[in-house]
């Protein structure tokens, strides 16, 4: 038995699609999605798959682990078509493994389909019982065996057709890409909580979770799907629908504070500005701290902390060096070892720390052990006073929207007090960005955001 080390949010999903004109071009769409799945890999390392569409019918490869090891040159090279999708998942224990990877592929009337999807139906329950009482079967966990079900009844319709009757009863977050033997859709909920964009490269047209796949293989980022709308890529162009009238945005606000890659653009907004503009926020609403130093923990709390220093005229140094090459950790579970998988990924760097009063800037606190294991490296390492200064304010709520957050009962902010962490943690204060100063870093006037796990006002109810 193995105990991962994971006091952080986890992004679930992320999915990728391209549709290449030339059908000559017969590997380009496999390997174009291989490399966009790379690209996307913080998204989920549980298990990673493609499906791929040669006109004539769909070759569907995946396997548990990261994309490195369920993909070899061998198996891209053999992965023939025009058209493909690719996804990367995380899951909570017990859900994972091979049976709920995706893409997901099926028989129905009109030929093949495959699915892939990024995000949580919150009505699940209800439609797996109105389904089954159909007559419906299900063979995963997963939210896109749903979809496809849904899909199976409207099936005498064309694609975006019975997609937009899909669309009235999925309630939740979703980002999916489908393909069929001619045809790559992407479809994103009527909030737009999960994201999903459209790029282009040399006429060909791509779909991505976030702006950063498109660039890993050259595409230019076209726009975001907007939320309630359809896209339909085939042979004649590039076709949209909005199918679902979008009741209000509801993006979600943790992509910009730790999900996303800091060189994605995500609705119009660069992730690292805002995360920059967070720190700077975050240091004008920590007026009155007096340190020598500001430090990050590397590397999701890094641009809010140079945004910190910039904004507070104190020095940034890097105290803190993370292990480039740890990639997930899955230690013994003994108190000495678990101890040892945070000294693993980080290690204070005693000559920038030593003597100096500090205040150590992170994206999030959730269980609020990680952060505790840091300070009393930085205090052995010689610092002298430890702040901590965290660029989002107190996760006190879970997530129904695809996102893996722990219990509700094991956020830290949900039981203690701002006061109460700051003991439990061991440091010498403890400062969280204001809510209307977080929003305000985004630069949006319109409260068009998803922030439940902050204030625990949900955009869509869900069922629990
Ligand atoms: Fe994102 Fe939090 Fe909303 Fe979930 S609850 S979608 S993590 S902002």
């Amino acid at each position: 038995m193995y105990y991962e080390v994971r006091d952080k949010f986890k992004e679930e999903c992320g999915v990728f699609g391209i549709f290449i004109n030339n059908p000559e071009n017969r590997t380009d769409a496999a390997r174009s999605t291989f490399y966009g799945l790379y690209a996307l890999q913080h998204r989920g390392q549980e298990s990673a798959g493609i499906a791929v569409s040669d006109g004539e019918g769909i070759q569907l490869h995946k396997g548990v682990g990261l994309v490195s090891d369920v993909f070899t040159p061998e198996q891209i090279d053999n992965m023939e078509g025009h058209i493909a999708i690719g996804h990367v998942r995380y899951s909570t224990t017990g859900e994972s493994g091979l049976v709920n990877a995706q893409p997901l592929v099926f028989h129905y009337l009109q030929g093949r389909v495959a699915l892939a999807h990024n995000g949580n139906l919150i009505n699940n329950k209800e439609m797996r019982k109105r389904l089954s009482t159909y007559g419906s079967i299900f063979q995963t966990t997963t939210d896109t065996e749903i979809v496809a079900n849904l899909l199976a009844r409207y099936s005498q319709d064309k694609m975006e057709d019975a997609l937009a009757k899909c669309m009235i009863d999925l309630k939740g977050a979703f980002a999916l890409v489908i393909m069929t033997e001619d045809t790559l859709v992407g479809v994103r909920d009527p909030m737009g909580i999960r994201p999903l964009c459209l790029g282009e490269l040399n006429g060909n047209y791509i779909l991505a979770s976030e702006s950063a796949a498109l660039d890993t293989i050259g595409a230019e980022l076209v726009r975001d799907v907007n939320p309630g709308e359809i896209v339909v890529i085939n042979k004649d162009g590039v076709k949209s629908k909005q199918v679902v009238n979008s009741p209000g945005r509801a993006h979600c606000v943790f992509e910009y504070i730790y999900f996303a890659r800091p060189d994605s653009t995500i609705d119009g907004i660069t992730v690292y500005r805002s995360r920059r503009q967070m720190g700077q926020q975050l240091a004008r609403e920590c007026r009155d701290l007096d340190v020598d130093l500001v430090i990050s923990v590397p590397d999701s709390g890094t641009a809010a902390a140079l945004g910190f220093a910039e904004e507070a005229g104190i020095p940034f140094e890097e105290g803190l060096m993370k292990n480039r090459y740890v990639g997930r950790t899955f230690i013994q579970p003994t108190q000495k070892m678990r101890e040892l998988g945070v000294r693993l990924k980080l290690n204070a760097i005693a000559e920038i720390v030593r003597g100096k009063r500090i205040v150590m800037v992170d994206d999030s606190i959730v269980r609020g052990t990680t952060s505790k294991k840091i300070i009393q490296m930085l205090r052995l390492a010689g610092a002298t006073e430890v702040h901590m200064a965290v660029a989002s304010p107190p996760t006190k709520y879970s997530c129904y929207y695809g996102i893996d957050t722990s219990r509700r009962e094991e956020l830290i902010a949900n039981i203690m007090s701002i006061d109460e962490i700051k003991d439990f943690i061991g440091a010498d204060s403890l400062h969280y960005i204001s809510m209307e100063g977080m929003l305000q870093s985004l630069k949006q006037e319109q409260p068009w955001f998803c922030a439940a796990c902050f204030s625990g006002i949900y955009p869509v109810q869900h069922e629990d």
